[in-house]
């Protein structure tokens, strides 16, 4: 099952990409992550796509393009994936068709999780990750069960804090998302593979949403 979880920063696709994975035997790949694992390691790809992400803006499509298309062609892909964070560009969606195409796969769903951008400022600004192993928490609404122990992982050698969910970067990455990301809503439905969500519910309630569209296959 291929499916793209599409919204803004901070609606809740990667929290909610991480608890379908095992569920649905399928795969998160977060091309937020694989760039931010690009810029820990040193690489070209790291050092050129840094600043770009600290200023809010997109990388461009062709290094874009290039990861996802190596990346799908991973073993571990087979069962298939859920994409979070791509596509976000008209360019990206034809280039992604284009791939699929050739290895005779399709998109099953595209997923829109919508929610009130007065609240997505809230959500960024409390959002922390493990450091070992990436899992999503929030100070407010998504607190580990112990103080300072990753639920999932059990580390407690600590938890980050991306430099883009700074208020002055998230304004940046929202427009962004207006501007670029946002048209190719149009697009996909035109395919009538478009689905939503509400992802102003709790965490649960999304997740249940989005199980019963996933359960249909
Ligand atoms: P995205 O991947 O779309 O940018 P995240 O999944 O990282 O969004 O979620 C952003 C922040 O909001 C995280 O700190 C997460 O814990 C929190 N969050 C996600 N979904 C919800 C929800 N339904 N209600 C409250 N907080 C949420
Ligand atoms: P969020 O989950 O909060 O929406 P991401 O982790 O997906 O943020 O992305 C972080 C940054 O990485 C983006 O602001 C952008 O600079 C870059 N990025 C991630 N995916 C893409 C993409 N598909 N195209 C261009 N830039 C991307
Ligand atoms: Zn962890």
């Amino acid at each position: 099952m291929n499916v793209i979880l599409f919204g803004p920063p901070g609606c809740g696709k990667g929290t909610q990409a991480r608890r379908l994975e095992d569920r649905f035997n399928t795969i998160q790949l977060s091309t937020g992550d694989m760039l931010r694992a690009e810029v820990a390691s040193g690489s070209e790809i790291g050092r050129k796509a840094k600043a770009v992400m600290d200023a809010g803006h997109l990388v461009p499509d062709g290094v874009m393009i290039a990861m996802i298309a190596n990346r799908i062609d991973q073993p571990d892909c087979k069962n298939g994936f859920l994409l979070d964070g791509f596509p976000r560009t008209t360019a990206q969606a034809r280039a992604l068709d284009e791939m699929l195409a050739e290895q005779g796969l399709r998109l099953d769903h595209v997923i829109e999780i919508t929610i009130d951008a007065a609240v997505l400022a809230e959500r960024l600004a409390g959002r922390f990750n493990c450091a070992r192993c990436g899992a999503v928490y929030h100070d407010k609404f998504q607190r580990p069960k112990v103080d300072g122990v990753c639920d999932v992982c059990g580390s407690s050698t600590g938890f980050t804090r991306r430099v883009d969910d700074k208020a002055d970067t998230v304004k940046a990455r929202l427009k962004a998302y207006d501007e670029q990301t946002a048209p190719l809503l149009p697009y996909y439905q035109a395919r009538e593979v478009l689905r939503r969500v509400d992802g102003m519910g709790s965490i649960d309630e999304v997740t249940r949403q989005l199980e019963a569209i996933l359960e249909q296959a």
